[in-house]
């Protein structure tokens, strides 16, 4: 294998091998741009270096020989006494990960080669101030010296002389900035300086490789989910001077405008600067504007360039030049990182300027961009600061920006936000009871917890703000309180804010702005009116783009007509998962307590009759939303303890009123049901199907009011499209019986109402066992639905409500998994089984509908996951409509 590549053999395709800053600059160098020689060390070789702790055994040489050529080419070797060769030491991962790595610059000067260069320049002062800069960064970076022991030396050196900038150091101070800085490294490294260039170069490129693995550059890795076994490159490129004086600078530039996407000069200049000035904020920068002013020739050059560069990488890229003495040398280029609404705009400027197609602006963004332009924010032009403190920050767990008063209870939550309060419901953490509280809240904070908590996941399928593992914050539900490390206390009904984008929670009010993406989704603002917003009119393209190219449906998981007619607005094709737990809460709680208690047949059958016209009208009012499009219902799913009081809370009530001698017949009764009914490992009790095997009459009392429900609705002349699910099947006799039953009850309502129903019948995979035995299945069931929470949860052997708050951390950490599998399907495992059961199921029978429902339906990977594996539809919240559009559209293209 080859180890090193020079500029002139790289193209920009080769990002893995080369980095992302080698691939490019090999690529600007064959675009003949004035590039400076060098050559790039590739990742393999850093992936040996740090497996092994040792490079590997051919890479001197392939150095060496690279560095000949080098050499040959400027015609003077590195360090060379009377006009030495400089270079620079370049960390470049394939994915840039901005100022978490090292680089090294003015490699080759020594005490003899800075007389040299002096004298080559003709500027003593440009020498002394190239060497500090090298031994500043070489003590720092590759010898581990404290950076400020150097900083606080230069700013002794400038306040003895009474000067405030680098550039008014002269020759002489710089010369004994030299001595002292040689002496730091002597004390603090245990070494000398090291005056042999090689022995700087191959020490400089160690700490490069080095430097993949600091703690920043792995946190950082996390964060951005990149792979941690990637290494870097190591570009190793002939030095150019911006601090020659003032006919030289360095500057930072974008090809348009990263914030709006618009065409324009973007950019900053510094004038007799290196480039790492320019970032360091050392001294003022100008805008690149004035080049043109400074510096006529180089600034048209430098247009040039930037146009040639758009043209050949068809999108925005940024940039970092360098002029020395009148000479534009271009030092990087990538494909610049942009705002989330700057890539939604600049994509479809690109497909005007006939640079992109359809496809490929679909490619130039994604679902997560999208649901970030979705949530509202908090107006950044408003100034934290008096009524406003800012008192802790948590995980950004669900984006978007809440303002409420604090509750720290669900069920103030719920009382609050019905009075018509804004409410931020507080916990330490939240559990399914919570559920009320979140959705009414406008947002969520809890002390604990992680990006995978029960608060977390729950929020980002709501599409609600959610801030978590806030650590600074002490809350007390008992004492309707939080205190803040350092002092504040927040009581209930304080107004706080919570941005869910970077974490941050304040106490009083930020002013917030709704987004005019949701607006327009919502039908308040529309594409091509005079006013439209300019990212609207691109939101409303791309979509429209994804929407031509997909061939997956995209229905919603919705319970009742008002969110249906949301998910309907954000385009959802019909509801791929109706609850209908739901609606044996609330009120009807009392009557579910009956049915459960019941004794007799005749008490059962009572108490079933009583919820039948109930459930009727939820279906009825949801059909009616959903007109035309198919609506999927799952039978009754979750165990029946879950519709009972609490057995702790019970048993004291119990115990109370034996203390008082109070009639306590029913509770004693209750109490004895709960007892009967309480289970061990509920989720893996009686609940879904075996429910409906169980309770004479409850799956058949559902099936009928779907049933009277779809034929009222056929008798006002609507069109009712139901699908009724059966959950939790682990095998086709279980499917069959229900089936049957289900068959002659819609028989039944056929014959008393006269109206000519089709009711498709078909069933959840979300048990291992259903999917191994997915082509039995399929005898019995028009459709499938697979439910991959549960399924992640029964292939994995996870509980879901536990294991996200105990170790999942801990995995993510140790890089067992990238991602929780409850968040992006785990395509190896529970992928294949989903794989392979479409596959048997089709067999069976190949008019098999199959479709997708749970968190994963709106996730964006696992969209072109269910796009690659051939399933009709997936199924999400209608807040991440938008999202699984989109996404369908670009699996799809
Ligand atoms: P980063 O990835 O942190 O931007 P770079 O490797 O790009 O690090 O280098 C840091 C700074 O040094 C940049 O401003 C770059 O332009 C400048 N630089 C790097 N190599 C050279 C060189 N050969 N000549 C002049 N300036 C250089
Ligand atoms: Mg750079
Ligand atoms: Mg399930």
């Amino acid at each position: 294998v080859k180890f090193v590549y020079d500029f002139t053999e790289g193209n920009k395709e080769l990002k893995d091998l080369l980095g992302g800053k080698g691939a490019n600059l090999a690529e600007m160098t064959n675009l003949g741009l004035p590039v400076p020689p060098g050559f790039t060390i590739t990742t393999e070789a850093c992936k040996t270096y740090l497996d092994s702790g040792d490079e590997p055994a051919a890479l001197r040489d392939e150095v060496s020989a690279h560095l000949d050529a080098l050499e040959a080419k400027m015609a003077k070797k590195l360090g060379q006494a009377d006009d030495p060769l400089l270079v620079s030491v370049r960390s470049g991962a394939k994915f840039s990960m901005p100022g978490m790595m090292d680089t090294v610059l003015n490699i080759g000067l020594s005490d003899t080669s800075v007389q040299g260069l002096a004298k080559q320049a003709g500027d003593d002062r440009f020498a002394w101030d190239s060497y500090r800069r090298l031994i500043q960064m070489f003590g720092k970076t590759v010898l581990g010296v404290d950076g400020e022991l150097f900083e606080d030396a230069l700013e002794a050196a400038k306040q003895a002389k009474k000067v405030v900038v680098d550039t008014d150091l002269e020759a002489a101070d710089l010369k004994k900035l030299v001595t002292k800085f040689k002496k730091i490294v002597k004390t603090e490294a245990g070494r000398d300086f090291p005056q042999d260039p090689r022995e700087q170069m191959d020490l400089a490129i160690h700490a490069v490789f080095d430097s993949w693995n600091t703690e920043r550059a792995k946190l950082y890795r996390r964060q951005e989910r990149i792979p941690h076994d990637l290494g870097t490159a190591v570009n190793v490129c002939s030095m150019v001077f911006g601090n020659l004086g003032p006919d030289s600078g360095t500057g930072v530039a974008f090809t348009r405008d990263p914030a709006s996407g618009h065409q324009g000069v973007y950019g900053d200049y510094l004038q007799n600067a290196q480039g790492e000035d320019v970032v360091a904020g050392i001294r003022n920068t100008v805008p690149l504007a004035d080049l043109e002013r400074i510096d006529k020739k180089s600034y048209d050059q430098l247009m040039q360039i930037m146009e040639t560069l758009e043209n050949h990488y068809k999108d925005l890229c940024d940039i970092e030049f360098t002029i020395e003495r009148g000479q534009l040398w271009m030092l990087q280029t990538r494909v610049g990182k942009r705002t989330a609404g700057a890539a939604f705009r600049i994509a479809t400027q690109l497909v005007d300027q006939g640079l992109i197609d359809e496809a490929e602006a679909l490619q130039r963004v994604n679902g997560a961009q999208l649901a970030q332009l979705m949530f509202p924010r908090f107006d950044d032009s408003v100034a934290v600061g008096g009524k406003v403190t800012r008192i802790g920050r948590g995980i950004a767990a669900s984006p978007g920006a809440a303002v409420g008063k604090a509750v720290f209870d669900s069920y103030t939550a719920v009382k609050w936000s019905r009075s018509g309060e804004k409410v931020i419901l507080v916990r330490r953490e939240t559990n399914p009871d919570d559920l009320d509280g979140m959705i009414a809240a406008e947002g969520i904070l809890t002390s604990r917890g992680g990006k995978t908590s029960h608060a977390a996941v729950v929020a980002r399928g709501m599409g609600k703000t959610c801030v978590c593992g806030a650590e600074e914050l002490e809350v007390d539900t008992k004492r309707r309180r939080m205190t803040v490390t350092g002092g504040h206390v927040v009581e209930e009904g304080d107004v706080i804010s919570i941005d869910g984008s970077n974490g941050k929670v304040y106490l009083g009010e930020v002013p917030v702005v709704p987004s005019p993406v949701v607006e327009y989704f919502e039908g308040r603002m529309h594409a091509g009116a005079d006013d439209a917003d300019e990212l609207v009119e691109a939101v409303h393209r791309i979509m429209a783009f994804a929407d031509r190219k997909r061939r997956l449906r995209v229905r919603a998981n919705a319970d009742n007509a008002e969110d249906a007619l949301r998910a309907r607005r954000f385009g959802a094709q019909g509801i791929g998962l109706c609850r209908t737990e739901h609606m044996f809460l609330g009120d009807r709680r009392e009557l579910v307590e009956r049915l459960i208690l019941a004794d007799t047949d005749a008490e059962r059958e009572e108490s079933l009759k009583e919820l039948l016209p109930l459930q009727k009208q939820d279906f009825v009012q949801l059909f009616e939303a959903m007109d035309g499009l198919p609506v999927t219902v799952r039978l009754l799913d979750p165990p029946l303890h879950e519709f009972l009081p609490d057995i702790t809370e019970l048993s004291v009530r119990v115990a109370l009123a034996e203390a008082r001698q109070d009639p306590h017949e029913n509770e004693l009764r209750l109490l004895q049901a709960v007892h009967r009914l309480h289970e061990q490992n509920p989720m893996l009790g009686l609940r879904g199907v075996r429910l409906g095997l169980v309770i004479p009459g409850l799956f058949t009392m559902q099936v009928r009011a779907i049933a009277e429900a779809a034929a009222e609705r056929k008798n006002a002349k609507g069109d009712p499209r139901a699908e009724i699910m059966i959950p939790l099947v682990g095998t086709v006799q279980e499917l069959e019986i229900v089936r049957d039953e289900a068959e002659q009850v819609i028989a039944e309502v056929r014959e008393h109402t006269g109206v000519d129903l089709k009711l498709a019948l078909g069933t959840m995979i979300e048990l291992p066992r259903a999917a191994l035995t997915a082509g039995q299945i399929a005898e019995a069931a028009e459709f499938f639905s697979f439910g991959t929470n549960d399924l992640t949860q029964t292939v994995w052997g996870f509980s879901r409500d536990d294991v996200e708050a105990s170790f999942f951390t801990a995995y993510l950490e140790k890089g067992i998994f990238g991602v929780s599998p409850f968040e992006t399907i785990d395509r190896d495992g529970v992928g294949s089984l989903v794989k392979s059961a479409v596959k048997a199921g089709r067999e069976t029978r190949p008019d098999l509908k199959l479709g997708v429902c749970g968190e994963h339906g709106g996730d964006p990977e696992s969209v072109h996951f269910f796009h690659e594996v051939g399933l009709d539809y997936v199924s999400c919240s209608p807040f991440r409509i938008p999202v699984a559009r989109l996404e369908a559209g670009r699996a799809a293209s």
